[in-house]
């Protein structure tokens, strides 16, 4: 028989739901026990995720500075990439972080157990491998894994998911990516930087499904220009491996295709075959909950997904689901923004729930696209009226500098009351710029308010305060609506 260990607080993930939780939970006093399968915490995020793509992506930025330095006269050679040093170097990098977490850990008093946890019964995880603990609450924050589909199950080596792609044991001459969102077109920029011939496979008419089509245009276009091809409407249907051969893997396409560089006719169908060195399958990610023996203690899932309500409590009262378990979006702030709020629910002298207005995401392509609150798109969906502040920026002064005209930001606004609903950017940095959206649209900030904040000029951040002067027609840059541009 396990040895049983007993804890206030256990927590079954260490990801940034799970150790943002366990942190603050003995921060605040609890005793808790941290129990992930990763030898340190940091889930996927740190070590199969958010850290090392970002990683890679800036090496990308890197190489298409270099080559774009030649308009202003700076002449760089082809970059010569040692993958080794470059695995080297970002494995450093995670492990970094992922030390400083255990060290958190441990100056905390928290119980770190490495292995997988499953439920014995509603007040007892079993830990693979180790002890049984028994606990008064319980946190779930148990992540997500790669979603695949049974074509690609061919035990090829050539076949990635992003943990794969993400090792980068080579440079492919030609990738198939399989999926036109996050990590389809974050990981298949790397690759192009690299050297690879890439080409990206969307079975919906869009890039990046339900992003806003104005931010996603901009990128379309670059992209258009760094991969192969581009094939919209259109799914892979049969993937084999030929034996015997050095080519790759033949692929069999069905659907419309649009393609660069000659696109084809409307409505004719793609390349019924073609063949690629590797394939990188990114068509989404699925919750985590399998084998946790969910069923055991009646906790609700719905679509894989952990039911909870808005203080993150699951149908039993003592156990609560954050992170990509619990539900969409699946963004590594919402859940270290859950794992608090959980606590805060546990120790606070006030019962919080969740009341976020303006969730950022941010898509760190070349360039790259950010949002938060209300889009246009949701406004109609919602038959809401709106009012929307777009500057384009082409007439940025910094954007200018960098030679980055092709970003756009939009502010959209209640017409009532002028309130920031809404905010979108597309353009280099834009992850960084989202981030004073998010304090005005969660503040309360009306148009006025951005418009008459001074920003610092010659700056990108000024493309949101144009955007919300076009609102006012106090913009010196933007096109008033309504206005011809003079
Ligand atoms: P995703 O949902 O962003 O994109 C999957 C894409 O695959 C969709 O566009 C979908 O239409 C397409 N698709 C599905 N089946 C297909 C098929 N058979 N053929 C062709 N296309 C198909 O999922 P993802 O890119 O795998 O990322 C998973 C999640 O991870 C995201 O939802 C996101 O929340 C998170 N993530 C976030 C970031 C970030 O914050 N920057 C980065 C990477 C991942």
């Amino acid at each position: 028989m396990p040895e049983t260990i007993s804890t206030d607080l256990l927590v079954l993930g260490g990801g940034p739901g799970g150790y943002a939780a366990a942190f603050l939970a003995a921060d605040r006093g609890v005793q808790t026990t941290l129990i992930d399968a990763g030898k340190k915490p940091g889930g996927t995020c740190l070590h199969v995720g958010c850290i090392p793509s970002k990683t890679l992506l800036h090496v990308a930025e890197v190489i298409h500075l270099a080559h774009d330095a030649a308009d202003f006269g700076l002449q760089f050679g082809e970059p010569k990439v040692d993958l080794a040093r470059l695995r080297a170097r970002g494995d450093k990098i995670v492990d970094t972080m992922a030390t400083s977490l255990l060290k958190g850990c441990k100056d905390r008093g928290i119980s770190h157990i490495v292995g997988r946890g499953k439920f014995v019964d509603s007040h007892t995880i079993t830990v693979d491998g180790g002890p049984r603990v028994s606990f008064k609450t319980c946190i779930l924050a148990v992540g997500s894994i790669p979603a695949t589909l049974p074509m690609f199950d061919i035990k090829s080596a050539r076949i990635m998911d992003s943990t794969a792609a993400l090792r980068v044991e080579s440079v492919p001459k030609s990738l198939l990516v399989v999926g036109g969102g996050y990590i389809g077109l974050e990981l298949g920029s790397v690759y192009a930087a690299l050297g690879s011939k890439v080409t990206v496979v969307e079975m919906t008419p869009n890039l990046l499904p339900g992003v806003d089509p104005d931010l996603v245009r901009p990128l379309h276009g670059k992209l258009r220009g760094r991969f192969e091809n581009i094939y919209l409407n259109t799914k892979v249907t049969k993937v084999h491996e030929p034996e015997a051969s050095a080519m790759g893997l033949t692929v069999e396409f069905e659907g419309e295709a649009s393609s660069s560089p000659a696109p084809l006719p409307q409505g004719e169908k793609a390349n019924t075959a073609a063949s690629f060195e590797k394939i990188l399958v990114a068509v989404g990610r699925k919750p985590n909950t399998d084998n946790l023996g969910l069923d055991k203690v009646g906790v609700e899932v719905e679509r894989g997904f952990i039911k909870t309500d808005l203080q993150r409590r699951t149908n039993v009262p003592h156990i609560f689901a954050v992170g990509d378990c619990a539900g969409e979006p699946m963004l590594a702030h919402k859940a270290s923004h859950e794992g608090k709020l959980v606590v805060e629910v546990l120790t606070g002298d006030r019962a919080p729930s969740w009341d976020i207005r303006a969730m950022p995401a941010v898509v760190f392509t070349d360039p790259e696209i950010a949002w938060c609150g209300l889009t246009e798109a949701d406004a109609k969906r919602q038959n809401r009226n709106v009012k929307v502040g777009v500057f384009r920026w082409g007439f940025s002064g910094r954007a200018s500098t960098l030679g980055r005209n092709d970003g756009l930001t939009k502010v959209i606004v209640d017409p009532a009351t002028d309130q920031i609903l809404g905010v979108g950017i597309v353009g280099a940095g834009a992850g960084e710029l989202i981030a004073e959206a998010v304090v005005a649209i969660e503040t309360g900030s009306t148009a006025a308010d951005l418009a008459l904040c001074v920003h610092p000029h010659p700056t990108l951040s000024e493309t949101i305060g144009e955007a919300a002067e076009v609102l006012h027609g106090l913009s010196s840059h933007g096109l008033t609506p309504g206005k011809k541009q003079v």
